[in-house]
């Protein structure tokens, strides 16, 4: 038989542990590294800059909770995350902001009336658009 009270005694040991661990991770600090910058970009006067994890907590506390944050070179609440295209490492706005195409302008320019290029069907060509 095991005595209770050494029982009682040893899972008071452990929670303390707990929370003692758990007390020691609850506050992080938010890195202010370069490694959690993320890329944003203003819609209005096209700046592009890099927001670490804890500049980006201060800017998107700045405006109000979420995107767009402001633009850190002409200060408009336009400043939207962006995408690198892995093919020409162009930034662009991704689908989630108003009006974007959610892909890079340079690898696909938009085109009147058209889709993406990658359709797949081979009977449907278009004449080159006419040189100006
Ligand atoms: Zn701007
Ligand atoms: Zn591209």
């Amino acid at each position: 038989m095991k005595n209770p009270k050494i029982v009682f005694v040893c899972v008071c040991l452990a929670a303390a542990a707990v929370i003692f661990w758990f007390n020691l991770d609850s506050a992080p600090a938010i890195p202010d590294t370069p490694d959690t910058e993320t890329m944003w970009m203003c819609r209005d006067c096209g700046k592009t800059f890099a927001l670490t994890a804890a500049k980006f907590a201060v800017e998107e506390e700045r405006a109000g909770g979420s995107a767009p944050l402001h633009c850190i070179d002409c200060s408009k609440k336009e400043a939207y995350r962006v995408a690198q295209c892995t093919t020409c490492d162009t930034f662009y706005f991704s689908r989630d902001v108003p009006g974007a195409l959610g892909r890079c302008p340079q690898c696909y320019p938009a085109r009147p009336g058209g889709g993406p290029a990658d359709g797949g069907s081979s009977e449907q060509e278009e004449p080159p658009p006419p040189a100006v």
